[in-house]
This record gives structure tokens, sequence and C-alpha cells, in this order.
């Protein structure tokens, strides 16, 4: 799925996801000023317009005539159902989340399998969709999906503080934009206000230092993360000894490595007053985005260096790993593993990193090769066969985004 993406009259490129709610009351009051209008980004034919109040930015008629990938094509529409679990609203950008799992810390039994919700969001289920409980979503799916977001909203944000990829450690204090916006379930309040001592319950999102070593007499163990207090000593987050232990072997699992140094960690979950009673070790690269493996982390690395490097923000180049099923370059069949697109341009590069030549690899070739053979084709494919040992395509990656960057504007 693309970013939504508005052309304003004077051919101004605007992406109203990454602004906040002072900026679109700016940009409403510089419209009417300058008497500008605002259009979708993807053929211009769609005007758009500012609500009063909420400066949310909707549209101003119901004909729908924009490409299909883009995000607000029809096509795109149809798709809403796989995206179900984590919804963000079109106009104001807040999340809803629907969760597989209690994030409060149940009293009976340790294993959270048994502990999954059976009720549904909106009081009656369907008959005709047995699947429907697949809506909800996974704790660890809704901090990985939190992650993207909020890296995909750091990559289209403009100004003098959102000009490189900020380093991990940054992108920890960005996950709060997240928080902020996202609500689980019933619970009337975003996930950042929840609170330790009123609610017992309250998110962690850090990046992980160091385990202490532990023992089975230890019933919580104390994790440092990178972060320091106002007295420079590292914060330390408290965890049940059984969370502790099942999340090092989902990490292993996950990872297929036991290793844990020399790799920026994110410890993330959900606490009571005590511990942290729910706990997630997720892989991110040197800026602080998700990565499904090491390669991805090498991948990632790569290409977030590059555009630091070349200040390709600035330029009109974003590059974020996408989370939501729309009209992408394999339709609705898989995501790309990474997404880099153009402010004066329609084209986009899709990243692939193959760490093995399961399936989905052929199944990605062969949609990959049919698009290539209809000529029309916006999409530019990168892939690194990392099974194979082939060395990172860096150079590719660079003279290809420079190739786009230096087309003329349509
Ligand atoms: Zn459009």
């Amino acid at each position: 799925m693309a970013q939504f993406k508005i052309r304003l009259s004077n051919r101004e490129i605007i992406y109203p996801n990454a602004l906040k709610k002072e900026e679109k009351k700016e940009l409403n009051d510089r419209c009417q000023k300058e008497k500008l209008k605002l259009f979708c980004g993807c053929n211009g034919k769609n005007e758009y317009g500012i609500r009063k109040n909420t400066w949310a930015i909707y549209p101003l008629s119901n004909e729908n005539e924009h490409e299909d990938w883009c995000p607000k094509s029809k096509v795109y529409k149809r798709k809403i159902i796989y995206n179900k679990g984590f919804e963000v609203d079109e106009e104001s950008g807040n999340v809803q989340v629907y969760l597989a799992e209690s994030i409060k810390k149940e009293n009976n039994g340790n294993d959270r399998e048994q502990v999954i919700i059976r009720d549904f969001p909106h009081g009656n289920r369907d008959r005709k969709y047995p699947e429907y409980h697949q809506n909800r979503i996974t704790i660890s799916a809704m901090i990985k999906k939190m992650n993207m977001l909020t890296f995909m909203h750091v990559a289209f944000s403009k100004g003098e503080n959102n000009k490189l990829y900020p380093n991990a450690d940054k992108m920890r204090d960005k996950i709060y934009w997240a928080e902020k916006r996202t609500k689980i379930d019933n619970y009337q309040k975003s996930i950042a206000d929840l609170d330790r001592i009123k609610d017992n319950c309250r998110f962690e999102y850090e990046m992980l230092k160091e385990i202490p070593e532990f023992s089975e007499k230890d019933s919580i163990v104390k994790l440092l993360t990178n972060r320091r207090n106002r007295n420079n000593e590292r914060v330390m987050v408290p965890v049940y000894r059984d969370a502790l232990e099942r999340a090092l072997v989902e990490y292993e699992r996950t990872y297929t490595t036991q290793n844990m140094h020399n790799r920026n960690i994110v410890m993330s979950g959900f606490r009571d007053i005590y511990a942290m009673h729910d706990l997630r070790f997720l892989l991110v690269n040197d800026f602080g985005l998700f990565s499904e493996s090491l390669y991805e982390v090498e991948m990632y690395n790569a290409i977030c260096k590059i555009f630091n490097e070349n200040r390709l923000k600035e330029k009109g180049a974003y590059f974020y790993k996408p989370f939501e099923y729309g009209y992408g370059a394999y339709e609705d069949k898989y995501l790309e593993d990474g997404i880099i697109e153009f402010e004066k341009s329609n084209k986009k590069i899709i990243i692939e990193v193959y760490g093995r030549d399961d399936d989905e690899y052929l199944e990605k070739k062969k949609i990959k090769s049919k698009i290539l053979e209809s000529g029309n084709s916006i999409y530019r494919y990168i892939s690194w066969n990392a099974y194979k040992k082939e060395p990172l395509p860096e150079k590719e990656i660079e003279s290809i985004i420079n190739e786009i960057l230096l087309e003329e504007e349509p």
C-alpha cells in the first residue's frame, strides 16, 4: 500500500498522515489565503477539502477515480478486511486495535495461549465468517505494526528535525506518537494513557541493553535498557521470570539464534503494577525498523544509510516497510519487504530480501515477471537473494533512486 499523497493546485505535495493537527490547520489557513485547491496525489482527479475543527482531510465528492495502488481507490478499500485487528481511521489517523489476548495479567495458569479472548468486537458473530476471530491480532503483531506505522510516519515527516532517519534509540521515543493514537478493544484511553497504578497496566517499549543472569529462585528479573534517567542511571524494567523465559524461547524460534549481542533489540509488551507479564523481543535495524531476519536488518541498514548520506528525504524519496494490505506490487497476495516512494513520481521501488527459496519466493518471482512482461508497470524491483550469498545490491538501489529523482515531472 502506498502512502496517501495530496497535490496542491500549486503542484506542492503533502502527506496528510504525517501532518500534526496544527499543521493541518495551518494548511487550511494557507489554502484559504492563497486560494489553493487539494487533489489526491495519485492522478490529481479527486478534490479534497479540510474539515473545520478536526482539520481532517476528506474527499469532496464520492466519485472514485483513483489509481489502483492509491490507498483511496476502490480496489484498495476492498482489501480492508485483511487489515482488521489494526484499523487506521482514514480521516483522523487514529488506530483501533482488536486483540486476541488480554493485556492484563491472568491469574489462572501461566500458559498465555490458553487465555485467548473469545469475544467479538461488535457483539454479533457473523456465521458466514467462521474465521472472524482471525480479525483479532496478537500483542506481538500489534507491536510490530505500531513500529512500522511509526517508521512510515517518520519517513514522510518533513521539517528541520526530520531530515534523516533517526537511530534506534531516537526511534524508540517516536513510538509514543503511535501509543497516543492507538486504542485497544473497549479501553476508553489510548495506550499511552494506560496507567501502571490506576489501570494496573502499562505499555512498555524500550531498547534492550542487557539481561542480567537469573535463576529459578528469581520471580522478577530487572532488564537493563539503553535509556538513562535524569541521574544518568540506566532505566531498568522488571519482568516476571516466566514471561522472560517465554520471550527468550520465542526470540530463538523466530530468529533461529539465541544471540542477542551487538543487535538492536526492542523489549515490548505490558506490565502490571510490579513487572511485565507480557514481553516480546523484536529485532530492529540500526534505525529502529522491525526486521524479520538478520538479512532484513542488513538490507534496511544499507537503505537508511543511503538515504541519510545522500539526504534523500529532503530530495523527495521515502523508504518504509508496508504493514497494511492494499493494492501493492503483489496485489493482495503478499506484502513487499520494503518500498521506496517518490514525491514527484508515481514510480515505486520494491525491495525484496530472500533468505530462502521457499514457496513465497517462487510465487513473488512469478507475479513480478508477469508485471514486468505487461510493460507499463510503475514498479521497479530490487531483490537480494541473500540465501545465494549474493552481495547486497547497494549500488543498484542508489542508482535507481537517482534515476527516478532525475526524471522529468509528469
Ligand atoms: Zn488517489
